[in-house]
């Protein structure tokens, strides 16, 4: 008998599904947690730390009690640290408020900091097996190259067919898990944005864009928005006894670009023709060693330049002390661990085994 595209690609998905840890054990906290983190995070960057963040917070409640720099140090190296706090946040909701269980139905989910419509329905589709629909932004791609759609961002039509998609799989006795995740799984690794491998795919009978040779042309590319440069003089200063000097930026303080709440070198922003600006209240109390070294990050809109310059304290300064290793186990930015790491090979190969600098003698 014919199959439908629906039971092609459940097939489909059975046999090729990656095992992936988020898919062991789904249930309604884990699946959550996923979500949160794959959102604009590759699924190779989220996977060791999803398996450490479950170990450390393994449930809803765990999670709520725990202040939340430890939350944050968790988070560290994925970024767009307003997830964790809106993870965090509802965590806490869901602990006072629902007796530490995830809530099943979709308005209690939605009322929660940090969930939308997509998270919503991966977790009520996924862990509670309802017929919901999701579209993240595989899904939007696939669609738009089955049904001709240019601007799937744009189109109310990719939601009807998600919810289509899973109603008719369901009526088949298809599982709403299975369903969404076998189109998204399709989206991740055959209907891929460049070089779609058309040939392995189960749905190529059923795609207009395949069927026309047509699929370069779906979706239509949007223009990219040039990003803004923005360049910052990065203070790596040493206090002699192999440790480096953190700072921590107030919430709300918004003088950088780099997250404010987490532990960070001091910093202070340095136009290209600009002269070496002060940092904080650090001039004086420290000195320059050596040359600064640009460092590359891409923050949302932003292509940042951290050009990190080591200084030695001599002076009264304020922050804290950390060694190397618990600089980058700290809650810290991805721009903050980059322009470590780079400080720290630069002063191994100046100074051979010494990490970091120690202060310069100072002659009577
Ligand atoms: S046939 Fe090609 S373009 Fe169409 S859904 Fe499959 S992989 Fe995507």
């Amino acid at each position: 008998m014919k199959q439908t595209p629906q039971q092609a690609l459940c097939r489909w998905f059975e046999r090729n599904a990656r095992d992936l840890p988020w898919r062991r054990l789904p249930t309604p906290y884990r699946v959550w947690v996923s979500e949160i983190m794959l959102q604009q995070t590759r699924v190779e960057a989220v996977r060791d730390k999803y398996v450490a963040f479950l170990k450390r917070f393994p449930t809803a409640r765990a999670l709520a009690s725990a202040p939340i720099e430890q939350v944050l140090q968790a988070w560290s190296g994925l970024g767009y640290y307003r997830r964790a706090r809106m993870l965090h946040a509802a965590a806490r909701q869901v602990a006072d408020g629902h007796g530490g269980r995830v809530p099943r139905d979709r308005a209690a989910l939605l009322a929660l900091p940090g969930i939308g419509r997509y998270t919503a329905g991966a977790i009520l589709s996924i862990a509670f097996k309802q017929v919901e629909p999701i579209v993240d932004g595989n899904i939007e791609r696939v669609f738009a190259r089955m049904h001709h759609i240019a601007q799937p961002k744009q189109s109310t039509k990719v939601w009807k067919l998600a919810e289509l998609w899973v109603r008719e799989g369901a009526q088949q006795g298809l599982a709403p898990a299975n369903l969404n995740q076998s189109l998204m799984e399709l989206g991740a690794t055959v209907c891929t944005p460049r070089n779609p491998r058309c040939y392995a795919c189960p749905c190529a009978a059923k795609c207009a864009a395949f069927k026309a040779g047509s699929v370069a042309r779906y979706p239509a590319t949007a223009l990219r928005k040039k990003k803004q440069r923005l360049r910052y003089l990065v203070l790596a200063v040493g206090d002699g006894a192999g440790r480096v000097l953190m700072q921590r930026r107030d919430q709300g303080d918004n003088s950088s670009v780099l997250p404010a709440g987490l532990w960070e070198l001091p910093h202070a922003a340095w136009g290209e023709d600009q002269p070496q600006p002060r940092v904080g209240a650090l001039s004086g109390n420290v000195e320059i060693v050596g040359e600064p070294v640009i460092v590359r990050h891409s923050i949302m809109d932003f292509d940042v330049q951290l050009a990190v310059q080591a200084a030695v304290v001599v002076g009264k300064v304020r922050g804290k002390w950390f060694t190397p290793q618990a600089a980058e186990n700290a809650a810290i930015a991805s721009a903050t661990r980059k322009a470590l790491v780079t400080y720290r090979r630069l002063s191994a190969l100046q100074r051979g085994p010494t990490i970091l600098p120690g202060p310069k003698r100072r002659h009577r």
